[in-house]
C-alpha cells in the first residue's frame, strides 16, 4: 500500500447545508479527487488555495474528460467548447474562470452570431447576439409576429442585465438568511422576466409564431432541439453571447484544461494519470482513500469524486450510501428517457482546402429520410460547424475542419455492437492505458460508416469539393465518450435540467450537500451534482471546496491567478455575404437581409469577419 500524505484523521459527520457549523474539523488536511475533467481540477485548484494536500487521480493519460481535443495528422479535432459561458467579464461566471487562470493570456472569440437555423426549404434564421439586430431580422422574415419578436429580443434584454447579479460563487445553501435575501432583492427587477421564461416550454413559446419557420427555427437556436427546455435557458444563453460572455478560448478546449491544470499544479497540486479508480475505501462509515484498478491503494483525509456520479455510487462505492431519493435516482429515474442528456454522434473532417463560405455554426433541421440512416438521432436535425473559423490555430493554414454533431442515445448503438467491455484496459508502452479504442464489431463499424457517408454527401451537396477536399475523418458516438470519460451512457452534461432528474439532485445538493447520506469524509464534485455545461463543472469545484471548509471551520478563499494578463476579447463578424450565394441552404438563395457589419460592444478590443 502506497500511503498519501496524512493517514485519514477522525473527522465529524456532515452537517446539512442549511446549518453551517462553526466547530469544524481542523485536522483534515489531505484530499484525494477522483477525475481530472474541469470539475476535478476546480475543486483541485480551489482545496489547494484553501491549504489543502490534494492528488488527483485521473484515468486518461491527459486532463480535461469532455473537455478535449484530439489529432488526425496534421489536424486537431476540437471536441468540446463551442460557448464558454463566462469567457467575458460582468458576471461572476468570469471570475470563476480567472480564478482558476483559464483564460488568461489568450484571446477570446464570439462570433457575432449565435447560430443559424436552417429549416427544410425556409430562409435562414441567424440568432444574431445583438437583440436589436436580431429584432430587425426576424421582422424581416415574419412582419406578422412583430410581437411576439419583440417580446423574446426584450426577454434577451432583460437577461443582459440580470446575469451581473446571477449566483455562481457561493452554493445557495451555504448563504446565510441575509445573503438569499440581498440575492432575491437582486432578482426583483428580472422576477416576471424568470418567473415567465421558466413557467414556458419553448417548444409551446415557439408554436405561438405565425411563420412556420419561425416556428421551427426557435426550437433549434441552441443547437440541438430541448423539447424539455423552457424560455429561460435561450433568454440566458443569448443574452450571455449579447453581452460578450459566451465566446470561446484561443487554443480550444484541451488548452482550456491544460491551463486549469498548470494553475493546478502550481498551487502545488498533484495529479496522476492512467490512473482508474476502482473502489472507494471506507472504514466505519468514512471514506479514508481510494483503490485503483492495479491494486494499489492512496489513503487521506478527504475524498472528492468528480467522475461520472452512477459509476462513483454505484460501483466504487457499492450503492451502500443512498438515501431513498438516490436510490430512486440512480436506479430508475436515471434510466428513464429524456433525464439525463444524450450523447453526441460527431463527424470531423479535415479538408485540405478553405472553404470561405462555411458557416461557423448551423442548424440544420433535416429531412426524415436522411435521419433515418442516421443511428441513434433524437430529433432530425444536425449541428455543423467550420471549426477552423473557432480555432484556426489548431490546423494547417489554408485548410479546413468540420465538426458535425448530432444527439444521439446510447442504447441503438449498443444494440449494434459484440457482447464485449464497452472499456478496457491495455498495456502500451510499458503502461496500462484505460481508454483505448474497443472493437465493438461489425455492425456498429457499418453504422458508422453509413452516419459518415451520409453526413458527407448531405455537406457535400452544399458545399461542393467537399468530399474531394477530405484528409483525415473521425467519427465518434455516445459508447467513445463511454470509453474516454466513464459518463453514464454518454450524455454529455449528465442530468438534464428542468425535468425529474435534474430538479431533484439540485433540491437534495441545496439541501444535504454534495455528499452521500452517512459516508463521513466524501463529497461529489462536476457536473453530475449541478446542471449544465464547463461553467457548472467549474462553479461545482468552487462550492465543493466552500462546503469542505465550512466543515472544518476554515475561511473559504480564493484569488485570481495574475501570473499572466486578463483575455482580450474579440468579435468576429458573420452575417451573409453581399454577393455570395447562399449555398450552405441546398436550395436557391433566399433574401435574408443578413449583413457583413461587425459588431461591436464595450468589452470587445477588436473585431473581424470570417
Ligand atoms: C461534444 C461535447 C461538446 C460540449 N460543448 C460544451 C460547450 O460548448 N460549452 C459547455 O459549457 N459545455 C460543453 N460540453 C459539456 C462539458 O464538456 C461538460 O459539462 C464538462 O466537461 C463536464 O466536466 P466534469 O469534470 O464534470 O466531467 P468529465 O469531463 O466527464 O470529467 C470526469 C473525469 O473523470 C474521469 N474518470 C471517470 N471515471 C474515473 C475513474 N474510475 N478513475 C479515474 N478517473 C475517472 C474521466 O476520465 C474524466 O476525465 C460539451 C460536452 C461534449 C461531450
Amino acid at each position: 500500500m502506497t500511503p498519501f500524505v496524512q493517514p485519514a484523521v477522525d473527522t465529524k459527520e456532515h452537517r446539512a447545508m442549511s446549518s453551517p457549523t462553526t466547530s469544524g474539523t481542523p485536522g483534515r488536511q489531505s484530499m484525494i479527487i477522483i477525475g481530472g475533467g474541469l470539475g476535478g481540477l476546480s475543486t483541485g485548484c480551489y482545496a489547494q488555495m484553501n491549504g489543502y494536500a490534494t492528488r488527483v487521480f485521473e484515468m486518461h493519460e491527459i486532463p480535461g474528460g469532455s473537455c478535449t481535443a484530439w489529432e488526425r495528422g496534421d489536424f486537431t479535432f476540437d471536441w468540446c467548447v463551442s460557448w464558454l459561458l463566462g469567457s467575458g467579464p460582468g458576471n461572476e461566471m468570469y471570475q470563476i474562470w480567472m480564478e482558476l487562470g483559464a483564460l488568461q493570456g489568450k484571446e477570446m472569440r464570439q462570433f457575432d452570431v449565435f447560430n443559424i437555423v436552417r429549416v427544410r426549404g425556409g430562409q435562414p434564421v441567424y440568432f444574431y447576439s445583438d437583440p436589436d439586430r436580431l429584432q430587425a431580422h426576424l421582422l424581416e422574415i415574419s412582419p406578422a409576429d412583430a410581437r411576439r419578436i419583440k417580446n423574446f429580443c426584450d426577454g434577451v434584454r432583460t437577461f443582459q442585465k440580470a446575469l451581473a447579479v446571477y449566483p455562481f460563487l457561493k452554493p445557495v445553501g451555504l448563504m446565510g438568511r441575509w445573503e438569499r435575501w440581498k440575492m432575491l432583492a437582486s432578482f426583483l427587477p428580472y422576477f416576471n422576466a424568470i418567473r415567465k421564461s421558466i413557467t414556458e416550454l419553448m417548444t409551446d413559446y415557439a408554436e405561438k409564431f405565425q411563420h412556420p419557420v419561425l416556428r421551427e427555427a426557435f426550437n433549434y437556436v441552441l443547437y440541438e432541439k430541448h423539447a424539455d427546455f423552457p424560455v429561460l435557458p435561450f433568454w440566458f444563453q443569448l443574452a450571455s453571447h449579447a453581452n460578450g460572455s459566451a465566446g470561446v478560448p484561443e487554443g480550444g478546449s484541451l488548452e482550456l484544461a491544460r491551463s486549469v491544470e498548470r494553475r493546478y499544479t502550481g498551487l502545488g497540486g498533484e495529479i496522476t494519470y492512467n490512473a482508474k479508480v476502482e473502489k472507494i475505501l471506507v472504514e466505519h462509515d468514512k471514506a479514508v482513500g481510494v483503490r485503483l484498478t492495479d491494486g494499489r491503494e492512496f489513503r487521506a483525509d478527504i475524498v472528492v469524486s468528480a467522475a461520472d456520479l452512477h459509476t462513483t455510487a454505484m460501483g466504487m462505492l457499492g450503492g451502500r450510501y443512498l438515501n431513498d431519493t438516490w436510490r430512486k435516482l440512480l436506479t430508475e429515474t436515471i434510466d428513464e428517457v429524456g433525464t439525463i442528456s444524450p450523447g453526441y454522434v460527431s463527424l470531423f473532417l479535415g479538408l485540405r482546402r478553405p472553404f470561405p463560405e462555411g458557416e461557423p455554426c448551423t442548424t440544420y433541421v433535416l429531412e426524415d429520410s436522411m435521419a433515418a440512416k442516421l443511428t441513434g438521432m433524437r430529433h432530425p436535425s444536425m449541428n455543423v460547424q467550420f471549426r477552423s473559423c473557432h480555432y484556426p490555430e489548431l490546423s494547417p493554414r489554408e485548410t479546413t475542419v468540420i465538426f458535425a454533431t448530432y444527439f444521439s442515445e446510447a442504447e441503438p448503438w449498443r444494440a449494434l455492437r459484440d457482447d464485449v467491455p464497452e472499456q478496457a484496459g491495455r498495456v502500451r508502452r510499458g503502461q496500462v492505458l484505460h481508454t483505448l479504442p474497443v472493437k465493438h464489431g461489425k455492425a456498429y463499424t457499418q453504422a458508422k460508416r453509413q452516419a459518415r457517408i451520409t453526413i458527407e454527401n448531405f455537406l457535400d451537396e452544399r458545399f461542393p469539393g467537399l468530399k474531394d477536399a477530405v484528409a483525415v475523418r473521425d467519427v465518434s458516438t455516445p459508447l467513445t465518450q463511454v470509453r474516454y470519460t466513464g459518463t453514464y451512457n454518454g450524455g454529455f452534461p449528465g442530468w438534464q435540467p428542468f425535468v425529474d432528474g435534474g430538479e431533484t439532485v439540485e433540491v437534495e445538493i441545496n439541501k444535504n450537500g454534495p455528499v452521500l447520506p452517512g459516508l463521513s469524509n466524501f463529497y461529489l464534485a462536476g457536473v453530475w451534482v449541478t446542471v449544465g455545461g464547463l461553467i457548472r463543472a467549474v462553479a461545482s469545484g468552487r462550492q465543493v471546496t466552500q462546503v469542505i471548509c465550512r466543515d472544518d471551520g476554515r475561511e473559504f478563499t480564493a484569488s485570481v491567478d495574475e501570473s499572466a494578463p486578463p483575455p482580450t476579447q474579440v468579435s468576429i463578424a458573420v452575417g451573409k455575404q453581399p454577393g455570395v450565394p447562399d449555398l450552405a441552404a441546398g436550395f436557391p438563395a433566399q433574401t435574408t437581409g443578413g449583413d457583413t457589419a461587425a459588431h461591436t460592444d464595450n468589452t470587445v478590443t477588436s473585431s473581424r469577419s470570417v
